[in-house]
């Protein structure tokens, strides 16, 4: 048994608290082969910040014989959710479904912060997050706004500048602060989609936000029924392409999530719109061999680690540019949804990592430019610095240059 720490609130549970399978929770045999994956470990050292002990400690919540602290409470918040241990697991130790449990679990014993709920509430709301972005912007050019960490300097003015048919072949899902605060992301996507031949509906407003942060915080009930809205929302038989590797992971998730054939039939249709277009490079103009520029490219853990399709993104960018790989193994930058807000010390510091390994890899190939199929990622990078584009930018740039050539 464990006594809480001094002003503390302590759960006595019951045995089977969290609910999780026990298959999984006894698959993991402690071998520590994950630890070096693990961003909280590297950057504390502390076995109880690692997949080993999160495991270790969800074990004792299960077993009915341990009161859970705050310590025990703290193990749980300060995991990133990123899978990067899952990825090196050799037994296969689902570690993001006992997590998932653990926080959905969480969700009542502890609830999450107001103001995340507050901020979460926000997201289901399309309207009023447009609304608050636009003025956010004014406000910001007019030195209103202090500097944070969360929020992007400089929020855009404008929304889309691109026609949207009403009709097409392919669903470009637009999300909820993606379209609010990255227009031009989904136009750079529309227009590469569109050189490759599809005509692009977008799920707009109607479908609205993914749930993914809120299934991440625990909140299971709302996730389930923002991922109905998405599903009662789209066209029942296109391909949905996702352009956020957040995003792409929650929608590919519905399935596992819900437990409805209406859902695994949702999720088999989703992809990265990496994913899509690897597949379809020859409908892009050819690479110009003198022209290639070199390109440094972040992995994101949703696209790496949850979807496993991140190789998409190096296949799409090989296309116009020389690739470089970072060396760390995609390691978390330390974003992961809402994480860099409720932990910003230890996102600080697995984001200080990141930023080393770009600089080596900026070192070693004199690539400057940083592309990363994360909005997350993006802006966490942005906040210290790191000018971060989305890699179908330079794919729509590309696009216009090879134009221009064929022009002159
Ligand atoms: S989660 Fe996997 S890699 Fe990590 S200690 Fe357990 S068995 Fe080993
Ligand atoms: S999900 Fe990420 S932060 Fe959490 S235990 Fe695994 S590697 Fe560590």
């Amino acid at each position: 048994m464990t006594s809480g720490v001094p002003g503390s609130r302590d759960v006595v549970p019951t045995k089977g608290v969290l609910g999780l399978d026990e298959d999984s929770l006894i698959s993991c045999v402690a071998c520590g082969l994950c630890l070096p994956h693990c961003p909280t470990y590297r950057a504390t050292g502390d076995e109880r910040r690692s997949p080993r002990g999160r495991i270790a400690l969800m074990r004792d919540a299960e077993s009915g014989e341990y009161t859970l602290d705050n310590e025990w409470f703290e193990s749980m918040e300060t995991c990133i959710q990123c899978l990067g241990c899952e990825s090196a697991c050799p037994a296969g130790v689902p570690f993001g479904e006992l997590m998932g449990g653990t926080r959905a679990a969480m969700a009542d014993l502890r609830p999450p912060p107001i103001r995340l709920r507050a901020g979460l509430w926000i997201l289901t709301r399309p309207r009023l997050l447009h609304l608050g972005s636009r003025l956010l912007a004014v406000m910001q050019r007019l030195h209103l706004v202090p500097r944070s960490g969360f929020l992007p300097d400089r929020l855009p003015l404008h929304g889309s500048r691109l026609p949207h048919p009403s009709d097409g072949d392919v669903v470009l899902f637009t999300g909820c602060v993606m379209d609010a605060w990255q227009p031009d992301v989904h136009d750079a996507v529309q227009e590469v989609l569109e050189a490759a031949g599809s005509t692009v509906v977008r799920s707009g407003r109607a479908a609205g936000c993914c749930g993914a942060l809120h299934e991440h915080a625990g909140l299971h009930e709302d996730a389930g029924r923002l991922a109905e809205r998405v599903m009662g929302a789209l066209p029942a038989s296109l391909p949905v392409l996702v352009d956020s590797a957040g995003c792409g992971a929650a929608l590919k998730a519905y399935g596992r999530m819900l437990g409805t054939p209406e859902a695994e039939a949702f999720s088999a249709r989703v992809l990265d719109v990496h994913e899509w277009l690897a597949d379809r490079l020859d409908f892009l103009p050819p690479a110009d061999p003198e022209g290639r520029g070199r390109v440094i490219v972040q992995d994101p853990c949703h696209l790496r680690h949850a979807q496993r399709a991140h190789t998409s993104v190096h296949r799409v960018l090989d296309h116009c540019a020389d690739v470089v790989e970072l060396d760390d193994d995609g390691l978390c930058c330390g974003a992961g949804g809402s994480f860099s807000m409720l932990q910003p010390d230890l996102a600080s510091a697995a984001r200080e990592r990141k930023v080393s390994a770009i600089a080596r890899a900026s070192e070693r190939s004199g690539a400057t430019m940083v592309v990363s199929a994360n909005p997350g990622c993006s802006m966490h990078l942005a906040a210290a610095g790191i000018e971060v584009r989305h890699p179908l930018e330079l794919v729509a740039e590309h696009i216009r240059q090879s134009a221009t050539r064929e022009e002159v």
